[in-house]
């Protein structure tokens, strides 16, 4: 017997084969293979097709052998905006804004980001560190396999780079990848709340260049919204992270049309999330562009805002990705299927279109495309096997879980007990 490892009787098998990144009619052609295997060497996929030709392969007959009953397989999901690692939840103010208080009083008041700075900031690494792989555990439940994460609850030197480093050592200790962005300017801290470019100097001035020197990042973010960082603002410190080699993405116009949507096109980001608030005008341009919009829904649903013009974005043609924004104030989700469901309910995104901008469109915006977010011989054995016969259950049955088991790197790290043998258990089958 070989090391490999033949998945086979996959009903249907979303490979998101083709260009990347996806946009216009391509986003919605996922690429389906029916009764499809996959075989698997060492962390790479060593083929991907039909049952019949991937059985015949000598070393598919020597591998070791699981059978998926007709189960749906999709590339691992890719979350690409998160915010990991937090202390504490956000219950009060929870209560608070569904008594009727709106995101922008409560920040006011010193709760919203800053409770979670103070939690941050009081808080051990190892404490950090406990929590976060609890939520990685979820992550991987739900069938995601790589995960961007964000600091920004730190907001002076030393607290963020202690962020970082818990993502850096969350990364080696656990399964599901980390890709780290550095978020210093999320919003003004207290402290600066009376001088802020002040806090801006000490962001570009002496933030990026530790993270920088000590590779505890790979893209450098900006809140740019009402209540945080102007336009201006955001500029410099994005072109301060470029020059140390951090890639620009952006929080863009999910409180306000502040002109964010626009910069990132300006200086040619990553990516823009959020884009609640963008307008005609400014959906044309993201249409022509080559940011990702990254749309969050969860955090729409959580905060009981309109959704992002997610069918139109779509239509202009834009490279539209989606995450679930998981953080403890705006967006407490942990499932990228939920997202999934939100974008297709919410912003009328074909079944197949969301998918795609959960697995190779976020992976083209993290810049890991020629290694995760599709199912090809070379790619990453990163896989999410899904308890249903067909794609599309994956957001109709909203908020059930029916993830069965997710790979990483070619090994198994969640598996529903009793998987196995056991018939599907998506609630529409007879
Ligand atoms: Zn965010």
């Amino acid at each position: 017997m070989s090391g490999a490892l033949l998945l086979t009787g996959i009903g249907q098998l979303l490979t998101l084969r083709g260009a990347v990144p996806r946009r216009g009619w391509a986003l919605a052609d996922p690429g389906i293979i029916r009764d499809a295997a996959v075989l698997v060497r060492g962390d790479r996929i060593a083929a991907a097709g039909p049952r019949r030709e991937i059985e015949r392969l000598p070393e598919a007959r020597r591998a070791r052998k699981t059978d998926l009953g007709g189960r749906v397989m999709l590339p691992g999901l890719v979350d690409s905006h998160t915010h990991l690692v937090f202390a504490g939840s956000r219950l009060e103010e929870y209560e608070l804004r569904l008594a009727g208080a709106t995101y922008e009083e409560i920040a006011r008041a010193g709760g919203g980001i800053q409770s979670s700075v103070r939690g941050l900031r009081a808080a051990r690494p190892a404490e950090l560190e406990r929590g976060a792989l609890a939520r990685l555990v979820q992550f991987a439940a739900h069938g995601t396999t790589t995960v961007e994460s964000k600091s920004g609850y730190g907001l002076d030197l030393a607290n963020e780079l202690k962020i970082l480093r818990v993502q850096r050592a969350l990364a080696r200790r656990q399964p599901v990848e980390i890709v780290s962005t550095f978020l210093g300017a999320h919003v003004v801290p207290p402290e600066y709340r009376r001088r802020p470019q002040a806090y801006v100097d000490l962001v570009t001035r002496r933030m990026i260049p530790a993270v920088a020197r000590e590779r505890l990042a790979e893209f450098c973010d900006v809140f740019c919204d009402r209540g945080a960082f102007t336009p201006g603002q955001a500029r410099a410190i994005l072109a301060a992270g470029r020059a140390w080699g951090l890639e620009p993405r952006l929080h863009a116009d999910q409180l306000a049309r502040t002109g964010a949507a626009r910069l990132a096109i300006e200086i040619r980001a990553a990516s823009a999330d959020h884009l609640d608030r963008v307008t005609g005008s400014d959906i044309a341009q993201l249409g022509r562009s080559g940011v990702v919009c990254t749309l969050l829904p969860g955090a729409s649903l959580h905060l009981g805002v309109p959704f992002a013009p997610g069918r139109a974005l779509v239509d202009a043609g834009a490279i539209v990705a989606l995450a679930t924004d998981f953080n403890p104030g705006t967006s407490p989700t942990l499932s990228l299927p939920m997202a999934i469901s939100l974008a297709c309910a919410g912003m009328r995104l074909a079944p197949a279109e969301a998918i795609a901008a959960a697995t190779v469109n976020a992976a083209y915006s993290l810049r890991r495309h020629d290694r995760i977010g599709t199912i090809e011989a070379g790619k990453q054995a990163d896989l999410a096997v899904f308890d249903v016969a067909d794609y599309r259950e994956i957001p109709y049955y909203f908020g059930v879980h029916l993830t069965s088991m997710t790979l990483k790197r070619g090994k198994i790290v969640y598996a529903r007990d009793g998987v196995r043998g056991w018939p599907r258990s998506a609630p529409g089958d007879a």
